[in-house]
């Protein structure tokens, strides 16, 4: 896995390039702003780790950059205290989570495993662009659901907890579980939300939602896809 570090505190550099190496990370760095995108645009990395103030062009135009020519990298971006104004509209512009500097590396780790637990190309199904059950047909990559080619209105929240329902199908997955690969590591949802979105997924995909045929319960684990 490669992760390209774009940050130009050489102290914080060398700490977590040496900590991700050990890790097992294949680590790249950029020490500003336009060497980091021009890093980020030419070659493939699993993760991106931005700090927000940068000489030559900030975090926030790297990330908005990356974003529009559809680079899909998952970005951990690190903030100062007190910008979180800016910590909000980096997410806006595409940023998958942030950490607010000061920070435990340990930390830093258990976010980086989360985003790339997240992220599809590794999850442990397959990373077909298209999959389809029963009369459900799913494309990954338009973000769309057609039911008996009509087209099925999901939220974001439920079309994530679908595609990594199916990406990781056949196992069996804890409500906590999905709730962190789902809404993510700093979620305020409740392990209800995920009973929730589950019904309304099988409300609208399964041909019987009181006996869910794909989505199913495991009782006392929690929910697995089958197909
Ligand atoms: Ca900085």
């Amino acid at each position: 896995m490669r992760i390209l570090l774009i940050e130009d505190e050489e102290g914080l550099v060398i700490t977590l390039s040496d900590r991700l190496r050990n890790e097992g990370f294949e680590v790249d760095f950029a020490s500003d702003g336009e060497e980091g995108l021009a890093k980020a645009t030419s070659s493939e990395f699993d993760l991106i780790i931005l700090d927000l103030m940068l000489p030559k062009k900030s975090g926030l135009d790297v990330c908005r950059d990356l974003r529009r020519s559809s680079i899909e990298t998952p970005i951990l971006m690190l903030t100062a205290k007190g910008e979180t104004i800016d910590k909000v509209l980096g997410l806006k512009l595409g940023a998958d989570d942030y950490l607010t500097k000061p920070f435990e590396v340990m930390e830093l780790l258990a976010r980086v495993e989360a985003l790339l637990r997240r992220s599809p190309v590794h999850s442990n199904g397959s990373s077909n662009e298209k999959y389809a059950f029963g009369e459900v047909e799913i494309d990954f990559n338009r973000a769309e659901v057609l039911k008996a080619e009509s087209p099925v209105d999901l939220s974001a929240m439920e079309f994530k907890l679908l595609q990594f329902l199916v990406e990781n199908r056949g196992n069996v997955h804890s409500r906590n579980e999905l709730l962190d690969a789902v809404w993510g590591y700093d979620a305020m949802p409740t392990t209800r939300t995920v009973d929730v979105h589950i019904a309304w997924l099988r409300q609208k995909l399964e041909e019987n939602p009181k006996r869910p045929r794909y989505i199913q319960t495991v009782h006392g684990l929690g929910y697995k896809f089958v197909s």
